[in-house]
């Protein structure tokens, strides 16, 4: 670990220097981060003397130390356990070690903050949102269509026959197209009388599977929506005659 990177030093640092400068210290964390401003100065003692030079003379140090819940990643991650173990494997030796220092100096309803985070510590989340990326990735499903990546909701809450193929803007165009195909058909199957005396829905899946073998293979087809529409037209143009 080199001196930059140590910032259990850079706290006595700060210490040390903001009490030669008669700068009250007190411990503690901020909770919300509303009228913070960000200092853009890059060294502590700056800072600090801005501090000294003014009428408000305290700072809040706060000191956050690395610790074991940082592993537990937010989102789910169960296939890349072996990189989550790496990982904690590598950083482990961090837990107990200062992560980030920031000194928040009050001045009037606002408070000023200097921060510092050590390097280690940005490179360990960097680690971890990588494997949160290709955790996601995982996740996608290849559209049968399009061949476009997609985001399925359905996966892992049903099984996989439940999974779907066809990415949404593929699903809502052969939906539309299975509407065509569905006033297409409907008209010529009013004409056929073989398919209007057909008995149930097995029947008419029989003749379909014979003379119509597409509309059984199209999964965005409604058997029972073709039928309807078939037998009301039927109805329709023999009241019409
Ligand atoms: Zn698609």
């Amino acid at each position: 670990m080199d001196s930059e990177d140590n910032l259990e030093n850079l706290g006595n640092e700060i210490k040390d220097y903001a009490e030669s400068k008669g700068i009250k210290i007190i411990e503690g964390f901020f909770i919300k981060e509303t009228n913070q401003i960000i200092s853009k100065k890059e060294d502590f003692k700056e800072f600090l003397n801005l501090v000294a030079d003014s009428n408000s003379k305290s700072i809040i140090l706060d000191i956050k130390r690395f610790n074991e819940s940082f592993f537990e990643s937010e989102k789910e991650i169960k296939e890349n356990s072996d990189k989550i173990n790496q990982i904690k494997e590598k950083y482990k030796t961090y837990v107990e070690k200062p992560f980030q220092i920031r000194i928040g100096w009050l001045k009037e309803g606002f408070s000023i903050s200097f921060e510092e985070t050590a390097d280690w510590f940005v490179k360990f989340i960097e680690e971890q949102e990588e494997i949160e990326t290709i955790e996601q990735d995982d996740k996608l499903s290849v559209c049968e269509e399009c061949g476009e990546k997609f985001r399925d909701f359905k996966l892992g809450f049903l099984d996989s026959s439940e999974v779907e193929k066809v990415c949404p803007k593929c699903k809502s165009k052969k939906q539309k197209e299975a509407e065509e195909i569905i006033k297409e058909i409907s008209e010529k199957l009013s004409e056929e009388d073989a398919f209007i005396k057909c008995k149930n829905s097995f029947e008419r899946e029989f003749y379909l599977e014979r003379n119509y073998p597409d509309i059984i293979k199209n999964e965005f087809i409604s058997m029972s929506k073709l039928t309807q529409r078939a037998k009301a037209l039927r109805d329709f143009k023999a009241r019409k005659v």
